[in-house]
């Protein structure tokens, strides 16, 4: 029977199942207020094994970053490609939007960073090693983190517990890299006669970019990706974005196409057992901010314990805090993903049109926002809508 443990000022055991972003970051915040602690990381996979390419952060999550552990902070941001703008891709022309501050590093550069800061202050971290007796883990501790991702296997053995609500989403994407460089954030459309596909990319070294491109189900069928081989499926993409790439080749790294997953979880914990980062809520990647969130989910548990005195008072601290901040990320990232899965309705717009349709999309930004950080965008934008609409000035909802 779980009873409700004290944690101040008592040397506890703690269990994380994954070493990726949220469980690293987690073990790092608690074993450097209490190095006693006893804090043990499992993953399944060796330390330099990893999937996809670059992450995103905001500038204002460097701030949280810096302000919870400057350690790692300064190794982040040393490994930084930084830019301020947001390019959109239309047809032949280019917009830039100025003024949205953004870093990109190699995930797993920024693995690498935690590996190293956890070994430094003692946080054990046992690689190759898959967790699947999830009872007797958190039989023999205090606190069992699962932060093993989005396909979290902890999330499904308690799942009547968590009460999770999981939503495959209509759209393909597949997340490749590429030497051709990206400076800023880069949307590029491009229509053939499958349909539309759209490209997220961005440099996040100072050699390689991340290059996701996403169609909806209709395109995907037309295009024929059903029985291509993954050779055939990147040679037929880089066809589609050959105006882009400057003759560089797709990337890949074992990539293929996937549905995004939504996941969100009534119960965030249950007795000693909490969830965290992509197990817990994911965020399409449109509004880049997964990484960030797994991070910030461990600063905000970690935020928990320090105000709290038992197990139970942190979890249900962290779930009654944190759960409203989340809420509002995913409403965003949820209008986010909705313009992207109708694309194809805003093909007819000129870049211009285009390019404030993307930057209000998520409901986050909006004209007055934009008309502070980029002027000039927005009067070519007021001069063009001038043109097309005979009038200018806020445009309606
Ligand atoms: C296409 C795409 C683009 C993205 N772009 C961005 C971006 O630009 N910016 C951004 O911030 N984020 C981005 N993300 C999201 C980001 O990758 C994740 O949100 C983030 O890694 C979540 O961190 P996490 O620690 O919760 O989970 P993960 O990083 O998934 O880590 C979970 C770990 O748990 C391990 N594990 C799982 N089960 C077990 C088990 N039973 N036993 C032991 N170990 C286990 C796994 O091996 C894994 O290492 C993107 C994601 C996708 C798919």
């Amino acid at each position: 029977m779980f009873t409700p443990q004290t944690i101040k000022g008592c040397q506890v055991k703690i269990d994380i199942i994954g070493g990726g972003p949220a469980g690293m970051y987690f073990a790092i915040l608690m074993k450097k207020a209490v190095p006693a602690d006893e804090i043990t990381v499992y993953e399944r996979n060796g330390p330099d094994d990893t999937f996809g390419w670059g992450v995103v952060f905001s500038g204002k999550t460097l701030a949280n970053l810096r302000a919870a552990d400057p350690e790692s902070h300064t190794e982040i941001t040393r490994a930084f490609a930084a830019w301020d703008n947001v390019d959109v891709v239309h047809g032949k022309e280019k917009i830039s939007i100025h003024g949205n501050s953004f870093s990109g590093i190699a995930r797993l550069q920024l693995l690498k960073i935690l590996q190293q800061r956890c070994e430094q202050l003692g946080v054990q971290l046992l690689f190759r090693t898959e967790i699947s007796d999830f009872d007797s883990l958190r039989t023999n501790c205090e606190l069992l983190v699962a932060a093993d991702g989005v396909n979290s296997t902890a999330r499904k053995q308690y799942s009547t517990h968590f009460l999770p609500r999981l939503d495959v989403r209509p759209n393909r994407y597949i997340w490749y890299g590429t030497k051709r460089l990206f400076h800023g954030l880069t949307l590029t459309f491009r229509e053939n006669e499958a349909g539309v596909f759209a490209a997220h990319s961005y440099k996040f070294n100072q050699t390689t970019s991340t290059f996701i491109i996403e169609c909806d189900q209709e395109t995907w069928e037309i295009a024929g990706f059903a029985t291509m081989s993954d050779d055939e499926t990147r040679q037929c993409l880089e066809k589609v974005f050959a105006p882009d790439l400057d003759g560089q080749p797709l990337l890949s790294n074992n990539s293929k196409w996937i549905n995004f997953l939504l996941v969100k979880n009534e119960n965030w914990f249950f007795e000693n057992v909490v969830l965290i980062g992509d197990a817990l809520h994911t965020a399409h990647f449109s509004i880049g901010s997964g990484t960030k969130l797994a991070l910030e989910d461990a600063i905000a548990l970690f935020d928990c314990f320090r105000r709290t005195g038992t197990v139970f008072d942190a979890l249900s601290e962290f779930e009654l805090t944190r759960k409203p901040v989340i809420a509002e990320y995913q409403a965003a990232a949820f209008e986010s993903m909705l313009w992207f899965e109708t694309a194809r309705k805003y093909m007819h717009l000129s870049p211009i049109e285009l390019a404030f349709a993307l930057m209000t999309r998520s409901g986050k930004v909006d004209y007055e926002d934009l008309k502070r950080r980029d002027p000039e965008f927005i009067s070519t934008y007021e001069s063009a809508r001038k043109l097309f609409t005979g009038t200018a000035g806020v445009p309606p909802a």
